[in-house]
């Protein structure tokens, strides 16, 4: 389904290079949170999801990387919404730990000002 990346492009790696750039500090995958969110900021209390918007089901109707295939429609609906609901219930677990959650998705850590845009308002505003 998926094509091996080199790890500079990654989504992830994306996101860290503007958090970065923007002057922020992070720890990367802290352990021991709900769902791993995959950059954290202790100080604000912020934790950050990378979320491909394939496996994800990015809701935006105009996200081309969210649409579903065409073949095994019925397999894939059952698989994304079980991962949709898991990260609502990972999602709800750290807010009630005090926790704010910030989801950044894939195709806009294709867009850097969309995506400076989400890092400085999630970080910048409390
Ligand atoms: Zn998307």
């Amino acid at each position: 389904m998926r094509l091996i990346r080199s790890r500079d492009t990654s989504p992830e790696l994306r996101v860290r290079r503007a958090v970065h750039r923007l002057g922020f500090r992070y720890r990367l995958h802290v352990k021991g949170l709900p769902g791993k969110p995959d950059i954290v900021f202790p100080r604000h209390k912020i934790a950050m999801f990378v979320h491909g918007c394939f496996w994800h089901r990015h809701p935006d109707p105009g996200c081309k990387l969210a649409r579903m295939p065409k073949s095994r429609v019925q397999f894939w609906l059952m698989k994304l919404e079980g991962n949709q609901s898991r990260d609502k219930v990972q999602q709800q677990q750290l807010r009630d730990l005090g926790w704010r959650v910030l989801v950044i998705w894939e195709c806009d850590t294709k867009k850097p000002e969309t995506l400076n845009a989400a890092i400085r308002k999630a970080l910048e505003t409390r």
